[in-house]
């Protein structure tokens, strides 16, 4: 039986990070009640219209993760986020053991924060840490210091809660190999027990990228690491990591040894969650939906009780394998070619041999016994063996 997962959207904050590129914004905290109305009746009115419908998965199946994202879920109030939890534990039969996730920021933890999420049910904190070093900090928008950053680890320690996630950006303007080294030496101090690591995504979605792409000056712009000094970062992020004892199983991930992030396994592995709420997105092994990822839209069509989904797909035989492929071989110890035979009837390697040999001969890829897998290089190179494969 595959357990699903749900996903609750938050898509407030204090302000806007310069590099962010999420459906989030600084909206008026009066905003807040109405969002929480229009989500939870998101959850109470669709479930038995799914119920109806011929959802790939039974909706009784135990859903053994759930993952407040955003945004900054931690700015909700601690009553709000507990109503919240327990509305999803009477809709969804939510395992003792669960894996319940928050996003936060460093700043909005408090030992009073902690202790009443812990309460709740909140077992696992995602912290958006992304420098130990001020001068960066400042120069995206972030509010936090590395004092910040330590003193909400000890806050959510002395809670109990001792699964925590920091989330790390290389590329950030003003950013050095040295006081990048430094920020993933200060955060190993305090021992956390998942790193997210990401390069920073230039784009038009985001203040910073738009005026990078422009080649302007505001943001810092200007102050950006090249893209081979970015990668460099990337790589020496990951030996760092490793040589700390981090397993590397995710292309942006690293975990102690049994710490993995269950929820975004699910995303990885093809298992079905549930999504409420702006942008969220759902899947059920047949089937992708979205909601809409404007919150005047969400909180327009919530209200009437109508459905936020503006995207809806069923999966092809031929989109599940691609899916398989790209979603699996995110995961480092890639994919098992005699699982996809058995689930899909086809043998990845006969259909995608061009690619498998072109992307093997750069040295992306490697094959080894059963499993397929992206190499160091392939890492890098990722989004190139990707869009090949899908083309
Ligand atoms: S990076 Fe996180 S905290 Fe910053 S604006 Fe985006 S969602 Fe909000």
């Amino acid at each position: 039986m595959q357990n699903p997962g749900i996903y609750l959207s938050i898509p407030f904050c204090r302000q806007k990070c310069t590099y962010c590129n999420f459906a989030s914004a600084a909206f008026p905290a009066s905003l807040l009640d109405s969002y929480l109305r229009c989500l939870s009746s998101e959850i109470t009115s669709r479930i038995p219209l799914w119920a109806q419908s011929e959802l790939s998965i039974s909706l009784q199946t135990p859903a053994d993760t759930v993952y407040l994202g955003g945004g900054t879920p931690s700015l909700l109030p601690a009553p709000r986020l507990d109503e919240l939890l327990q509305l999803v534990r009477s809709e969804f039969s939510i395992p003792k053991n669960s894996e319940i996730t928050l996003e936060a920021s460093p700043e909005n933890v408090s030992p009073e924060q902690a202790a009443a999420w812990a309460a709740s049910g909140v077992n696992r904190v995602s912290m958006g840490v992304q420098s130990m070093v001020l001068t960066e900090l400042r120069a995206v928008g972030r509010m936090h210091s590395a004092q910040t950053v330590s003193s909400t680890f000890a806050a959510l320690r002395q809670a109990g809660i001792e699964n925590i996630s920091v989330d790390l950006i290389a590329g950030l303007p003003l950013q050095t190999s040295q006081s990048w080294r430094d920020s993933i030496d200060s955060l190993l101090a305090l021992r956390p027990t998942h790193f997210s690591v990401y390069m920073l995504e230039v784009d038009e979605d985001s203040n910073l990228g738009r005026e990078i792409l422009r080649s302007g000056n505001r943001f810092h712009a200007s102050d950006i690491p090249s893209e081979d000094q970015i990668a460099d970062f990337f790589i020496a992020a990951c030996e760092q990591l490793r040589e700390a004892g981090y397993l590397h199983y995710e292309i942006s991930n690293f975990a102690l040894p049994g710490m993995e992030c269950r929820h975004n396994r699910k995303y990885w592995e093809g298992i079905p969650y549930f999504g409420f709420g702006v942008e969220a997105h759902s899947y059920d092994g047949t089937n992708r939906w979205a909601n809409t990822d404007s919150l005047d839209e969400y909180l327009q069509i919530a209200s009437q009780q109508k459905s936020p989904v503006v995207h809806s797909k069923s999966l092809n035989q031929k989109e599940k394998i691609e899916e398989r492929l790209f979603l699996g071989l995110r995961q480092l110890a890639g994919i098992s070619l005699s699982r996809m035979e058995k689930d899909f009837g086809v043998n990845p390697q006969n259909l995608f041999s061009d690619q498998f040999q072109e992307f093997a001969a750069c040295g992306w890829l490697v094959r080894e016994g059963d499993y397929l897998r992206l190499t160091d290089s392939g890492v890098l190179f990722s989004n190139e063996v990707f869009a090949g494969l899908i083309s």
